[in-house]
């Protein structure tokens, strides 16, 4: 069996016999004692000073002008484009090559998602072939939008999404923005301690939106942020998903369609004890990533697989390892072996245009996310924390 060599280094990173999940969640910090704390407190709920000051952390770790928490990625996403401006019967440029919730908020919108293909090196939205469609398909109308040529519709946004934590290249899509006045909004679910040069990933368009599910860098449980990088919009956005409530002792009164979309307090606090790890967890990724690049480097086997690393200009934070197979047939022979040895391995995500719900969206070419996804495989990329 040729992954034999593959499981055998996995187990032996791990240092188990067990079950190798694709990425597990670990509490060694004080996420007890701060759960613990909203108990003693009873303000598990919608209030407390945990959601105050994980909102305040992550700002000052993103260095973003206010952070916003929210239930859960999804809705942050939602959060972030409803702020954004897109509204019903707009257009919003992605990758077909994301998670489906990049696609779901846009639906529920009334908006429409608009596939362009993905950059070879950054395995997201690439700035060449949105500035090729752009050209071919889109006028700039004399109100100031980008107006679709065959349907009309307003093109409201573009939504790149920094695959398995790899930042997409920020500084030519603002540009394309910029020409072409569109709002960039930075699906940043995967890639919280992310850079795309300096400056942390979410921050650089707009808007930016991070999730804190089971299986991503840190977690709530449950749970998402918006970053903003205007403070104002930031206010505004917590009115927004807080019920647009007009803070009064005891009126009720809404100025707005607002949303329920607030992070329990009870989630907060596992969100603060997480985010003290976040540091060494990045350093454990990044060695974990290493320690499979130089295996795939040096093992016979894998001559032809190519390990996915971090595009020259950024620091990623490893989120999930990945690694480009030869073809379909060895891509499937790696899933299927390795999952069978108890070591979890995932193709990626299948494309957004192939999904029957999306099928009908426009698209431009979508050759590289094409070859990627029937070549990529994802790799058990948990920090290892316990070195026995
Ligand atoms: C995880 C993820 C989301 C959604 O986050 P949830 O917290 O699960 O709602 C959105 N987009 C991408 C790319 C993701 O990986």
């Amino acid at each position: 069996m040729e992954t034999k060599t593959l499981i055998e280094f996995v187990r032996d990173t791990y240092q188990t016999h067990d079950f190798i999940p694709l990425h597990a969640p670990q509490f060694h910090g004080n996420e007890q004692a701060y759960v613990a704390d909203t108990l003693d407190s009873t303000f598990v709920s919608s209030v407390g000073r945990y959601v105050d000051q994980f909102e305040q952390d992550i700002a000052r770790f993103t260095n973003s002008g206010k952070a916003v928490a929210t239930v859960n990625g999804t809705a942050a996403l939602h959060a972030a484009l409803y702020q954004a401006g897109v509204r019903q019967g707009d257009i919003v440029i992605t990758q077909a090559l994301t998670f489906v919730a990049t696609c779901n908020t846009l639906f529920h919108m009334g908006a429409e998602p608009l596939f362009v293909d993905i950059n070879r090196f950054s395995f997201s939205l690439c700035p060449q072939a949105l500035a090729e469609y752009l050209a071919e398909h889109a006028f700039v109308s004399d109100d100031g939008q980008c107006v679709l040529r065959a349907t009309n519709q307003v093109i409201r946004a573009i939504l790149p999404m920094h695959t398995f934590g790899h930042p997409a290249q920020l500084d030519e899509l603002l540009a394309v923005c910029q020409q072409w006045h569109l709002v960039l909004v930075e699906d940043a679910a995967e890639s919280l301690g992310s850079y795309y040069k300096d400056q942390h990933t979410g921050t650089l368009g707009g808007f930016g939106a991070l999730s804190f599910n089971g299986n991503k860098i840190i977690t709530t449980g449950g749970g998402g942020m918006v970053l903003c990088r205007d403070q104002q919009a930031g206010e505004h956005l917590k009115h927004l998903t807080t019920t647009a409530k007009v803070a009064h002792p005891y009126e009720f009164y809404h100025d707005e369609a607002g949303f329920n979309y607030r992070m329990p307090n009870l989630n907060a606090a596992l969100g603060c004890a997480q985010l003290e790890q976040l540091p060494n967890y990045l350093v454990k990724k990044r060695e974990l990533a290493m320690q499979y690049l130089s295996f795939f480097e040096s093992d016979v086997n894998f001559r032809e697989h190519c390990f996915v690393q971090e595009p020259e200009y950024a620091q990623s934070n490893y989120w999930l390892n990945a690694i480009v197979c030869p073809d379909l047939q060895a891509r499937d022979q790696l899933l299927a072996q390795t999952n069978q040895a108890g070591v979890m391995t995932r193709p990626v995500w299948q494309l957004m245009h192939t999904l029957p719900m999306y099928q009908h969206c426009l698209r431009g070419e979508l050759t590289n996310s094409e070859w990627y996804a029937a070549r990529l495989v994802n790799l058990p990329s948990s920090p290892v924390l316990m070195s026995i």
